[in-house]
């Protein structure tokens, strides 16, 4: 029941990392989602969001979840 709770996180996109995983990319703070594995990075606002959501205003930008 909680693993489907912290997965319906991820679909609406509430992504948590792995903080094991978390590390420093230039100012960016990134790291893998711990539930779907995804790559993420930290928004100005402090939420983690999909790493090429960010500044990926092309529409040709397809990001595929499963
Ligand atoms: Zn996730």
């Amino acid at each position: 029941m909680a693993e489907f709770l912290k997965r319906l996180r991820c679909l609406v996109g509430r992504h948590s990392p792995s903080r094991r995983s978390v590390r420093y990319e230039g100012h960016l703070k990134v790291g893998p989602c711990k539930y779907c594995g995804i790559e993420l990075e930290k928004s100005a606002d402090g939420r983690w969001v999909h790493r090429h959501a960010i500044g990926g205003k092309s529409a040709s930008t397809a990001v595929e979840e499963d």
